[in-house]
This record gives structure tokens, C-alpha cells and sequence, in this order.
């Protein structure tokens, strides 16, 4: 076991220098798997954030004027140092957060497509013109950085989130803040740790602050940041956005969901149960692509065939420790957070709803563990059917066609995502023209788009216009000028 004295409080990395915060209060960052004391988070304030953005100002003009071709460069660097250290990336995000390695390294891998996608920068930068849109008059549109860029990010993806923003922004020639999770920090640090390695990346062009609201609040505040990309909880991320709004901030504020796999009656049900396995109950239902409800439809809903199907299944996945080589459901990030999925279950059941498969097993040793739960409910504005829970929790509800089940789906507040497991093409075609999400799987259970993609979620999945990765990416971290000109 760990003593205080032992276990280091992690510092902020400002101007190209490792510093302690100047706030002395900190966070306890614990394994979730284990209990265990991982480090202090400290809770950098105000003092803090002004500090990085001195230095992000300072250096923001010099990176901007580093030609587009040597700013991809560095960015290949990030990839490639990246790269050499991926198993080291991937086995910090298992410890710090929890999820299976397997799943880590696909995070990381993730990440690193994203730095690639910011690589063709050259290309993505290039503007627009039009000559001659008068007698000698010629119009040219070019891009140009926002300035100092701030990202603001959740627990739950801690390696992969942060490799959304840091290479595209610093590939458009701002300075880049990033503020991870409080809960899960260490892999952002380690990410950062890389960064300070590449000397193509100069110092003050990429910071890192430790820390909770204070610095969220600190961020909010400062006019010296132009731009926020925050991903995290649908309150939350409203809060940022607003906030930001009236500080005339730039913001893409990604927020919660509560995703739909629809099951028609010609789905090959032996193939679709791995991929809504995965998808509900893969990193204990913590990723924002999660399916969480489960609508069988026509015959699949007149008969118990599908919910029985996925109880048997969903009894023999694994529960256990990320790093375990049988685990298919790893430990919630936190206990509290066991506590609030377990207490949904319960409302749900208080409310009628019947719970086809129990995972509730006292969260184990370090209280964050929770088995796979399916939980039947004839209601379906129930909460369970509607909310976010963000845990290893299915709601089954049954539709007797797609319209129906498409009212269903469109009726939820959110538009993350959504699947549609089917043989007919029609049905995949009627679904994917009528659905109200931005990411949708046919016989897919977790459709996330690759980095050349923009990372689309609709409704309260999004406040903001521009979304992570791809052009849109490009978009938001960029400013038109548009030049007329007559000689
Ligand atoms: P969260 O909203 O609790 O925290 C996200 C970030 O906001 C953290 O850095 C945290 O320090 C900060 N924060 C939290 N509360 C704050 C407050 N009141 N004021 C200021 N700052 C605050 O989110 P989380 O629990 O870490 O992440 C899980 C959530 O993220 C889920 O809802 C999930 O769906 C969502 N998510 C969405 C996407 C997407 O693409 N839409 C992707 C991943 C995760």
C-alpha cells in the first residue's frame, strides 16, 4: 500500500517547464480497478491559467509564422513519438481510467489518426478565390489561427479526447491549453511529457493545467483565450458554451447521449448480439457512442427472443479489472459513480420496470464495480429509457415497426449516435434518412467515425455548430479573411 509521502502531486507544464500549481489544494487520482492512490490532482486556479496563457500569447505568433509544411512536420513528430510509446499510453489509460487494455490501445490508436488527419494541414489550410467578380476586382479567402485555444475534457476517453484538439489546433498555428479530467489526468500528462520531447514544438505552444472548476471558471474568464473545445456532460457542456458565448469566446461544446440500437425483426441475431455487447457494455458503458437502449422491433418485440438472448449473453461477459485478460466489463471510473448507475436501476425499478439481468454486486472491493443490467420498461419516457446513466445499464423497450421505433429514438433529447442492426436495405435506408443522430452504425454497434470525419453528434450531443476532427476541426480553430482587391 502507497503512503502520502510517496505518491507525487502532478504539476503543470507551462512555457516548456514543468511547474507546481500555485493553488494548494489538491484531488486524490485513484486506480478504479484497485483503490489505489495513483497521485494529487492539484486544483489550479486563476493564478494558474493566466500564467499559461502568458506564455501560450507569447509564443502564438512566432508558431503561427512557422510555415504550414514545417508545422505538419511537427506534427508528424507528435505521431511518431507518439508512436514509440503507444503501449506506455495505452496501459496509463487502463490504470487511470479503467478501461480494458484492449480498449485503451484502441483509444490511443484513436488519437494517434487524429495527429495523422492534422498532418495534411498544407492542405487543409489552403483558402479560396474567385477572379475577376468585378471589372480588375479578385476576391481571396485565407485562413488564419484563432490564437490561444483551450480544451476542456472528460474522464472517460483521456488519452484520445485531448489527441482531438491539441494536433489540429497547433497545426493551424494557435497555441493550445489543454485542462484534462481531474479524474484521470495521467495520461494527458504523459501526452504533454511527449510533447516537451519534440523540439520541432516550441516552448509555450502547447500547456497543460491540472485542475477542477476553479480552473474551468479561470478559462471562462480570461481574454486572453479565444477559443474553447470542451467534451463532457450535457449540463456541463451547455454551462461552457453559454459562458462562452457571453465572453465572445469561439465554442464546440460536445455534451452527453443516450444512443439507440434498433433490432428489426430480420437482423442475424447471432451477429448483431457481439457488436450490442460491445456496445453497451464495453468500457462499463462509459463512451458517449454507447448504445444504451435497446428497441427490438415488429416480431423481435412481440417475442422475448431478443431480451432473453442478450440477458444469456450479457451473463457471461466478464467482469473484472481492465488490465485482467479475460475482462469484458471493467471497473466505473469512480465509486460514486457506481452509486448513481445503481440508483437509477433502482428508480427504474421503483417506477415498474423489470430488471432482466442484475449486475449489481456491491461494487467490489474498491466499490466501482458493476455488472452488465438489462432492465425491461414499458415506459418508454422513463428515465432510464431517456437519461444518460453511463454505466453498464441496457434499457429494453419494444416497438411494433420502424416508424415507431424511429418516434421513439427522435423523441430523445439527444442525437449522439444510433444502430440499426437489419438485413434489408430499405429498412437501413428508411433509418438512416429519418434518424435524428449525427453518428449512426447499420450492423454496427459503436459507429465512430474515422479522424477524416467530423465527430457529429446532433441536438443536446452538441452545442456549437463546428464539430472534432476532419475539416470541421480546420473550421473552428481557423478565421476567414476574406480580401478584395484591385490593382
Ligand atoms: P463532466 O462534464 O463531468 O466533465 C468534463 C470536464 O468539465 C472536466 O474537465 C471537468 O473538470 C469539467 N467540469 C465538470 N463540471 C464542471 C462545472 N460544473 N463547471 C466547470 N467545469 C466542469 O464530464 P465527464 O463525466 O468527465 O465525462 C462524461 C460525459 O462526457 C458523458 O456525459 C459523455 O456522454 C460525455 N462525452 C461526450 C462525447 C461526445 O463526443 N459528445 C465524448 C465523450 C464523452
Amino acid at each position: 500500500m502507497s503512503t502520502t509521502t510517496e505518491i507525487e502531486t502532478l504539476r503543470n507544464y507551462i512555457g516548456g517547464t514543468w511547474v507546481e500549481a500555485a493553488a494548494d489544494s489538491t484531488l486524490e487520482d485513484r486506480d478504479p480497478a484497485t483503490g489505489e492512490l495513483a497521485a494529487y490532482v492539484p486544483l489550479s486556479g486563476r493564478q494558474d491559467v493566466d500564467q499559461a496563457v502568458r506564455k501560450a500569447r507569447e509564443a502564438q505568433p512566432g508558431w503561427r509564422a512557422v510555415p504550414p509544411p514545417d508545422r505538419a512536420r511537427a506534427v508528424l513528430d507528435l505521431r511518431d513519438a507518439l508512436l514509440s510509446r503507444r503501449d506506455e499510453l495505452a496501459a496509463m489509460v487502463t490504470a487511470d481510467m479503467g478501461k480494458t487494455l484492449a480498449d485503451a490501445a484502441g483509444e490511443v490508436g484513436r488519437g494517434i489518426e487524429s495527429v495523422e488527419s492534422a498532418a495534411a494541414v498544407p492542405h487543409l489550410l489552403k483558402g479560396d478565390n474567385l477572379e475577376g467578380v468585378a471589372r480588375g476586382l479578385d476576391v481571396e479567402m485565407f485562413r488564419q489561427p484563432v490564437g490561444v485555444v483551450a480544451a476542456i475534457t472528460p474522464f472517460n476517453f483521456p488519452a484520445m479526447i485531448p489527441l482531438w484538439f491539441l494536433p489540429y489546433a497547433i497545426a493551424c498555428g494557435n497555441s493550445f491549453i489543454l485542462k484534462p479530467s481531474e479524474r484521470d489526468p495521467r495520461p494527458s500528462e504523459l501526452i504533454v511529457d511527449v510533447v516537451d520531447g519534440i523540439d520541432s514544438i516550441p516552448d509555450g505552444v502547447v500547456s497543460l493545467v491540472h485542475g477542477g472548476r476553479e480552473a474551468v471558471e479561470a478559462i471562462l474568464e480570461n481574454e486572453g483565450i479565444d477559443a474553447i473545445s470542451f467534451v463532457g456532460q450535457a449540463t456541463t457542456a451547455r454551462l461552457i458554451a453559454t459562458r462562452s458565448a457571453e465572453s465572445g469566446k469561439r465554442v464546440q461544446a460536445l455534451g452527453g447521449a443516450k444512443n439507440s440500437l434498433v433490432v428489426m425483426p430480420d437482423a442475424e441475431l447471432e451477429k448483431a448480439l457481439p457488436a450490442i455487447m460491445g456496445s453497451a457494455f464495453g468500457a462499463a458503458g462509459q463512451r458517449c457512442l454507447a448504445g444504451s437502449v435497446l428497441v427490438a422491433v415488429g416480431d423481435r418485440a412481440r417475442q422475448d427472443e431478443v431480451r432473453d438472448a442478450l440477458a444469456a449473453a450479457a451473463s457471461n461477459l466478464v467482469t473484472g479489472p481492465g488490465a485482467g485478460p479475460d475482462t469484458d466489463v471493467c471497473p466505473m471510473v469512480a465509486p460514486e459513480a457506481r452509486e448513481r448507475a445503481e440508483a437509477a436501476i433502482a428508480q427504474s425499478e421503483a417506477e415498474g420496470a423489470t430488471v432482466t439481468l442484475d449486475g449489481r454486486l456491491g461494487g467490489g472491493d474498491p466499490g466501482t464495480f458493476l455488472g452488465p443490467t438489462i432492465v425491461e420498461t414499458a415506459d418508454p419516457e422513463a428515465e432510464i429509457a431517456r437519461e444518460e446513466i453511463f454505466g453498464p445499464v441496457l434499457a429494453f423497450v419494444r416497438e411494433p415497426d420502424l416508424e415507431a421505433a424511429l418516434e421513439f429514438v427522435n423523441g430523445s433529447r439527444y442525437g449522439n449516435s444510433g444502430a440499426i442492426f437489419t438485413s434489408s436495405g430499405r429498412a437501413a435506408r428508411d433509418y438512416r434518412y429519418g434518424v435524428e443522430a449525427g453518428m449512426i452504425g447499420v450492423n454496427i454497434g459503436v459507429p465512430a467515425p474515422v479522424a477524416w470525419f467530423p465527430f457529429s453528434g446532433w441536438k443536446d450531443s452538441i452545442d456549437g455548430d463546428l464539430h472534432a476532427n476532419g475539416t470541421d476541426a480546420v473550421d473552428f480553430y481557423t478565421r476567414k479573411k476574406v480580401v478584395t482587391s484591385r490593382w
